[in-house]
């Protein structure tokens, strides 16, 4: 067992349903097997586990492994892509550079800096659009279980309207993806996601064959675009010759409580109802909706309908893989918004971030927060020495204060550590070897410290275990 010392802050409880936050300055978290067996003050938890080895995350913040609801695995180097609305961003864009996944030895090579990207972030779950091929595909997956995160993803799907190479065929898309969903759902912590692109690129044959393969991996998740962008629902209704966009996935019967859908900027209050009333989850992507001007995110109609909302990057449109820029933007969208926004604090901010992502896909029993019995997905923020940050977050009032200085400042470069399952996922012993930053030493065992006299909190404890320090 692993006794984790540290200043720890989560949601447990949800903020837009009246819920505090929970911040304990110097808590012990007891963590067996992966999963948090204890928590409470530190002293308390160590008086009765002296024997154990104690990490001490002497300063900064703990917080729950971060859970990036909407986001493109080819589209990392496409970040940046400025200046142009959706449907011209796609063609010019995202889509020359998603069709050379096609090579697989490309693909590998972009899926390792996507998933490296992810951890650096402090992402530890991510609800992954794969690729338009099966090769991409089964290689993210492949290296997301070497890497330890936990992923849901899938072949990405369309048969019309999209550049040639990029397309398939009904059957053919469900005969790749029943392949890779036999591979990979349930492997490890990955699981199978039925990904068509959007309504806009799928015929009904192809949404069709979609549904079939949901009701035939059981247990796999959906997730696509909806209401992105004012031209593209246009077009959608009328190729569809429906009311709303939400039509063309209900009709097919893909619309349920394993739904993730991206952006959803313009529904409709009616389809704002039928989402709440299937138990549907929305990705919000707000530097996306920013960067590609789609649109402000009507949040405060979403919770108005009781619809659950969640956090994306969106990266390629989304400007990075950092959840702490997304939950900064979330809250200037709102903001912008007047009287029609919704006035977030830094709690809700943090929830939209981890726990209400945990519970859009379908893991809330799991991660999401640092409660007993979730498993220890964890991100320790640290500022950089000398930072603005560091400044800013020495001088912060109380926990609120310190949340809100952690998503006005904090970077990748602040992500000190990430653990999924109690496992560090970043940094490892074969990035430090490589001669990134990773600021800490290797102990005999795994666990790690910083040195006694950087530290804010003091070791003390005085039991008979090792506190393992550098
Ligand atoms: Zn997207």
């Amino acid at each position: 067992m692993t006794l984790f010392r540290g200043t720890v802050v989560d949601t447990p409880d949800d903020p837009f349903a009246g819920g505090d936050l929970r911040a304990v300055a110097d808590a012990g978290l007891l963590v067996r097997d992966g999963v948090l067996v204890e928590r409470g003050p530190f002293a308390e938890v160590r008086a009765r586990h002296r024997a154990e080895d104690v990490v001490v995350l002497a300063d900064g913040i703990l917080l729950p492994g971060l859970v990036d609801t909407h986001v493109h695995c080819p589209q990392v180097r496409a970040i940046g892509g400025l200046g142009m609305p959706l449907l011209e961003w796609l063609e010019r864009y995202a889509l020359p550079e998603e069709a050379r996944s096609a090579d697989t030895a490309y693909a590998t090579s972009v899926a390792a800096e996507f998933l490296a990207g992810l951890v650096q972030s402090g992402t530890t779950t991510a609800l992954v659009f794969g690729a338009h091929y099966p090769g991409a595909v089964d290689v993210l997956f492949e290296q997301a279980a070497r890497v330890g995160l936990r992923i849901t993803s899938g072949l990405v799907v369309s048969d019309r309207l999209l550049r040639e190479d990029l397309l398939t065929t009904p059957q053919r898309a469900y005969d790749e993806a029943l392949t890779l969903a036999r591979r990979w759902h349930g492997a490890g912590r990955s699981r199978y996601a039925v990904v068509p692109r959007f309504s806009l690129s799928c015929t009904g044959d192809l949404l069709d064959a979609c549904a079939a393969l949901l009701r035939d991996v059981p247990g796999s998740w959906f997730t696509t675009h909806i209401n992105e962008n004012v031209r593209e629902i246009e077009t959608v209704t009328g190729l569809f010759g429906v009311g709303t966009y939400l039509d063309t996935y209900d009709a097919h019967g893909l619309v349920g409580p394993r739904s993730v859908l991206a952006h959803n900027v313009h529904p409709s209050d009616a389809e704002l109802a039928a989402m709440a009333a299937r138990d549907v989850s929305v990705a919000h992507c707000p530097t996306s909706n920013c960067a590609l001007g789609s649109g402000l995110f009507p949040l405060q109609r979403h919770l108005a309908a009781g619809v659950h909302v969640a956090l994306g990057s969106d990266v390629g449109a989304g400007t990075g893989l950092c959840l702490f820029k997304e939950g900064l933007q979330a809250y200037f969208v709102q903001q912008m918004l007047g009287e029609q926004g919704v006035a977030l604090e830094p709690r809700h901010l943090l929830h939209l971030a981890t726990a209400a992502g945990a519970r859009s896909l379908g893991l809330a029993d799991e991660v999401g927060d640092l409660s007993v019995g979730k498993r220890f997905d964890a991100v320790w923020v640290r500022p950089r020495r000398g930072s603005t940050f560091e400044v800013a977050l020495r001088h912060a009032g109380g926990p609120e204060e310190a949340l809100a200085k952690v998503f006005a400042l904090a970077t990748p470069a602040d992500v000190a550590r990430v653990w999924v399952d109690d496992q560090l996922v970043h940094p490892t012993p074969a990035s430090e070897q490589d001669g990134r930053p990773g600021g800490f030493v290797r102990s005999r065992r795994r666990h790690l410290a910083w040195p006694q006299e950087s530290a804010a909190l003091s070791v003390a404890g005085g039991g008979d275990g090792r506190s393992i320090d550098a």
